[in-house]
């Protein structure tokens, strides 16, 4: 049985001196080429990226971020838990003692029930606005505010009712 084997040797290229020219053209074009490109984005391209936190975004007014309850104004009427589509609202309340002072909301709806408990669940909260929205004395609104990671699911419980919050609101909304 007869075999063949081919073997193919290349051989290398001559260099001569119009291609060492041209060797050193491209590469003097390319790095001026990609320069360029660095440069443009150096000096002309405005950043899209800002220096937080020495710089920080402010939102719109109107954007959807960490949920504040004035309590002080909220009936207890448990349409936002109503409304919730994640079910994130805990509201306890118990209804008010019949000789105890009429009190009303600052828009003049009376408050019936004392509050005990208002929380908002904002590890599942989807901010989809809808308990907002049907708030009937508007004491439920989103803040601006976006800075409010925690470290555990437990802590992104807000309890409207602890003392601090009103602090925490009003150093977020002017
Ligand atoms: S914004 Fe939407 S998901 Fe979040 S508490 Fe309100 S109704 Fe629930
Ligand atoms: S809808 Fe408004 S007033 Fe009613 S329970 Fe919720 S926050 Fe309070």
């Amino acid at each position: 049985m007869n075999t063949t084997t081919l073997t193919t040797t290349r051989q290398p290229e001559e260099l001569t001196f119009k291609k060492w020219l041209l060797n050193i053209f491209r590469a003097v074009k390319t790095v001026s080429k990609g320069m360029g490109i660095t440069l443009k984005y150096v000096y002309g391209v405005k950043p899209v990226t800002i220096e937080y936190p020495e710089v920080r975004e402010i939102l719109p007014e109107n954007s959807r971020s960490r949920l504040f309850n004035d309590a002080e104004n909220c009936i207890s009427c448990y349409q936002c838990a109503v409304a919730c589509p994640v079910d994130c609202i805990y509201i306890t309340a118990t209804k008010r003692d019949k000789d105890a002072p009429k009190l009303k909301a600052s828009n003049g709806n009376p408050i019936r029930l004392d509050l005990h408990q208002y929380t908002i669940d904002t590890a599942l909260c989807c901010y989809c606005g809808l308990c907002t929205t049907v708030c009937p004395t508007e004491c439920l609104t989103h803040t601006t505010d976006y800075e409010f990671a925690q470290y555990t699911l437990d802590s992104m419980k807000y309890d409207y009712l602890a003392p601090d919050i009103r602090a925490w609101r009003d150093r977020i909304v002017k």
